[in-house]
């Protein structure tokens, strides 16, 4: 059996080698390193697969995030309201923007924003809500829009986690999720569901206006060579990446179907254990799986990462401290919020390996040896 990783990208290179190398060389033979033909191909083939109007690529994630702020305008003290229980990246973007990130609980299930809790946390100063896609179920984008709308607010969806999944209104239609706020963003990280080889990131937006701010500040704040309107920063996705992500995008809902699979095989052997909760698919998300993660009830958790790791079997605590509770914001009054959800939550939450490559032996074996801890224990 091939080793288990929590992510197998070396795996999943090995059957588009050809075709990845391929592109690679042919941006190295064009020497068009930046903003080359890949960087224009990626952004329109993610444009049309995401379903939205622009896609401005940047550097990474976290870039996608600060831009969509700057592009926004918000002022100092302006309030943004974030989950807690979240990559530390979405808040802390907020803060070095000199914006305030109020801290919303989550809901259980979902691990994403509850909206009584946005609204609640809603005063005179909020601009703007970032929900958070998180492990790859989307946040209840209808009631966060409807509230977005009631209090006149901005909404960036932080799709870092998501991106593929699918978000269906109680109409029945459906949207990408990141294309359904103001302003979406994403990562291309490694180890994301559509990672590149490097860093990289974009940022979604269907409205014009918008779109050239976005690009604008990307890029120096420049609207023509040399003369630089705002002040802006330099993120930039690379002609390599992009050239990795045009191999990938095509295959990305394959990837997905895979991750699909793998939690369909993990939901069947845990279903209905006492003291294993599987993740929730609420009925207007398409679940992407970027992890898997359990709520465990009355199990050690560290002991069980423990006796995984003794079999080879990676685990993961996503994330072991939630923001407010961080030392960044310790200053700011982060660990006065009570938010018992996300508290709750982060004693409790295991991802188990999750990507494209795992074979049924091997979630057998996962899966067995999870059971074999939780009911002896
Ligand atoms: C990965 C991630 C980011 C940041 O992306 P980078 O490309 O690493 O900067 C932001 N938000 C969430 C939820 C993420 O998972």
């Amino acid at each position: 059996m091939q080793p288990i990783q929590m992510v197998d990208l070396k795996r999943q290179y090995t059957k588009i080698k050809t075709e990845v190398d391929a592109a690679i060389q042919e941006v190295i033979d064009s020497a068009a390193f930046i903003n080359g033909k890949a960087v224009t191909d990626f952004a329109a083939g993610l444009a049309a697969y995401n379903g939205s109007r622009h896609v401005i690529p940047c550097a990474n994630g976290t870039d996608a995030l600060q831009i969509a702020m700057m592009a926004l305008d918000l002022q100092p003290g302006d309030e943004v309201i974030t989950p807690s229980f979240t990559f530390i990246a979405t808040t802390e973007v907020v803060a070095l923007l000199k914006l305030k990130p109020v801290f919303a609980d989550v809901d259980p299930r979902t691990f994403c924003l509850d909206p009584v809790a946005v609204e609640k946390a809603i005063t005179p100063k909020t601009k703007a809500i970032i929900p958070v896609h998180l492990y790859g179920h989307s946040a209840p984008m209808q009631e966060i829009m409807g509230i977005a709308k009631k209090y006149d607010l901005a909404v960036i969806e932080d799709n870092a986690q998501a991106i593929g999944g699918v978000y269906r209104f109680p109409d029945g239609s459906t949207k990408k999720t990141g294309a359904i706020g103001t302003i979406g963003t994403t990562s291309f990280f490694p180890s994301k569901n559509l990672g590149c080889y490097g860093d990289g990131g974009a940022i979604f937006t269907d409205d014009d206006a918008l779109a050239s701010r976005l690009k604008m500040i990307a890029n120096h704040g420049q609207s023509r060579r040399y003369y630089h309107d705002r002040v802006g920063c330099n993120s930039r996705l690379d002609s390599i990446q992009a050239a990795v992500l045009n191999v990938k995008l095509k295959r990305l809902d394959a990837y997905i179907a895979a991750r699909r699979a793998a939690a369909d095989h993990y939901d069947n052997a845990f279903n209905a254990h006492p003291k294993i909760t599987t993740p929730y698919r609420a009925s207007y998300s398409q679940h992407v799986f970027h992890q898997y993660t359990l709520v465990l009830g009355d199990v050690d958790r560290d002991g069980l990462n423990e006796f995984l790791a003794a079999r080879k079997i990676p685990s993961m605590i996503y994330y072991p401290v939630p923001a407010h509770r961080q030392q960044m914001f310790a200053e700011s009054g982060g660990a006065d919020y009570r938010l018992p959800t996300t508290d709750w939550l982060t004693e409790r939450v295991i991802s188990l390996p999750m990507h494209t490559e795992l074979d049924e032996d091997q979630l057998q074996l996962i899966s067995a040896a999870v059971l074999e801890y939780v009911n002896k224990n």
